[in-house]
């Protein structure tokens, strides 16, 4: 299991999928893998080969800080009806991977949902019976008002949307009808000493990504301002879940600005192994350097 500390916060990554998902060609629409040949055999890190999917990875980051025990997006869940196969009745063994970080669903305390998708508020609820119920009872649920009101189904454009059907009615609904949920609005809300949120907006319109800093050290929660490692060398090609493609570039490069110039560690939510690493620019883009 990965886990490194920032300063005096620890981070790990709790993994729920990982496998070669998406052809390179659908994920990123503009790429040209041609492009990225003086990588080499380095590709191989990024996408299968053979069949030129882009490793995937869906997991949470738990991040305990002095104060908090707070989990990063909680991954697909289980149980859960979802349009896309792949996703949909998932019966996996997530929570033994949290019981292995040694922690009970009862620690946590905050939830920071960078985003209503599918694959980042599953585990926010969970069945019991026939309801669906928190699935950390102790814990704040902490979302953007832009992404609570864009997904909110009785929004015609986000319903037209299929790919995300049920997810607010299972993942979020039952957390505002127990009072769980803190909304933010605006450009930045602070958790504590130690973790900040700042809006993001592009992939989805109240995305956040999360700034750790502490004892001098950094690190970025970057959720899904990009998919793939790919997107560090070429922050121009777009991924084809991104609702506002050029806000997503514009966001995506000033991430990546962000970790070369802090020396911070990038943490997406979905990049391959190593899953977070360190950048430097070049050229028109920036290289992924080695990971954590
Ligand atoms: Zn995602």
């Amino acid at each position: 299991m990965l886990s490194f500390t920032i300063g005096d916060v620890r981070i790990t990554r709790l993994e729920e999928i990982y496998a070669p998902a998406f052809p390179v060609g659908d994920l990123l629409p503009s790429s040209n893998l041609a492009e990225l040949e003086h990588l080499g055999d380095r590709r191989s890190q990024f996408y299968e080969p053979e069949s030129v999917c882009a490793y995937m990875s869906i997991h949470s980051w738990l991040v305990q800080t002095p104060q908090h025990t707070i989990l990063v997006d909680t991954c697909n869940g289980n149980h859960k009806q979802r349009a896309m196969e792949g996703f949909s009745m998932l019966d996996l063994p997530w929570l033994d991977t949290l019981a292995a970080a040694g922690v009970k669903p009862t620690d946590i305390d905050q939830v920071v949902c960078t985003h209503l998708h599918l694959d980042h508020v599953g585990w926010n609820t969970m069945l019991d019976g026939s309801d669906w119920v928190p699935t950390f009872p102790n814990a704040t649920f902490v979302i953007h008002r832009n992404d609570l009101e864009f997904w909110n189904p009785a929004n015609p454009t986000s319903a037209a949307m299929g790919f995300n059907a049920n997810v607010f009615e299972d993942s979020v609904q039952p957390l505002l009808d127990r009072d769980r949920v803190t909304v933010w609005e605006g450009d930045g809300h602070t958790i504590d000493d130690t973790l900040q949120l700042a809006l993001a907006a592009g992939h989805s319109p109240g995305m956040a990504i999360g700034l750790v800093e502490s004892k001098g050290q950094r690190g970025l929660f970057a959720a899904d301002s990009m998919h793939s490692p790919l997107q560090v060398f070429r922050p121009d090609w777009y991924c084809g879940f991104d609702l506002i493609p050029a806000d997503a570039e514009a966001t995506r490069r000033r991430i990546l600005e962000r970790c070369a110039e802090t020396d911070a560690m990038l943490m997406p939510a979905h990049f391959a192994a190593p899953h977070a690493y360190k950048v430097r620019p070049e050229g028109d883009g920036f290289v992924a350097l080695d990971g954590v």
